[in-house]
């Protein structure tokens, strides 16, 4: 394939497209059906799940990822995820002792402070929920986390910019977040996608900011994601 042909074809597209569709329709239909703030915050869970069991569904009838435990590479680009996510980490984090609580918001602070925007991942900050090599918040890290496995670990520790990932894997996870994020839009909610450690910063800092994102508040307009992101570019 050449650099100018289209990454999918015209079908392809539209199925794509057509998943993220269903994907906010499905999604809007739960927020109505709940809109308790927990509710609310909380469903991205089962977004979450969604992914798994893509990554999973592929992997097991084909090319098997070649991330192994205690690579981290991708664990040094800039990640985005959903407002509602960033709420589910803040309050998961909440409810830890307070000595933890301090401790990662000293960790956010610092990956903040060193984050220059640089492309390789050589020069870039571990994220702060990266201890001992693991992440620390996995059973409730981010979508983009998820769904990110590299096919060729080497081109990862090259300094490449991008992480080599199934095609597959990348459409249907982002027709999961991307429909997701436009029923959280269409229910009123700030969706668009927010640099992890600068908005869970936020968010730990300002007890009363998952209040206002629930009445309707535009919050991390400017916390952007500045640098290598896995999200995908159609
Ligand atoms: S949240 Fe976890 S998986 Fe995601 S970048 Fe941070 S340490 Fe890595």
């Amino acid at each position: 394939m050449t650099s100018s042909e289209p990454l999918l074809s015209e079908a392809e597209c539209n199925a794509f497209w057509q998943s993220v569709e269903n994907v906010r329709a499905a999604v809007s239909r739960q927020i109505a059906a709940d809109p308790r703030p927990a509710a609310v915050i909380g469903f991205v869970q089962s977004v979450q799940q969604g992914i798994d069991a893509v990554v999973k569904a592929r992997f097991s009838r084909g090319a098997q990822p070649d991330c192994k435990a205690g690579c981290s590479h991708c664990c040094h680009t800039c990640v985005e995820a959903l407002p509602a996510e960033v709420f589910r980490i803040a309050r998961h984090l909440a409810g830890c002792a307070t000595e933890d609580v301090k401790n990662i918001q000293v960790r956010l602070a610092q990956q903040i402070a060193a984050d220059n925007g640089a492309q390789s991942w050589k020069d870039r900050p571990a994220c702060a929920f990266l201890q001992n090599n693991r992440c620390s918040i996995y059973e409730i890290r981010p979508g983009v986390c998820r769904k990110t496995h590299s096919l060729d670990v080497k081109q990862c520790a090259s300094s490449a910019s991008e992480i080599p990932e199934d095609l597959g894997v990348l459409l249907d996870a982002e027709a999961l977040i991307k429909g997701t994020a436009d029923a959280y839009h269409a229910s009123g909610y700030e969706s668009a996608g927010t640099e992890l450690a600068r908005s869970v910063l936020m968010a730990l800092t300002n007890p009363g900011l998952e209040a206002r994102w629930h009445q309707g508040e535009r919050l991390f307009e400017g916390v952007g994601v500045t640098a290598i992101s896995s999200t995908l570019t159609l």
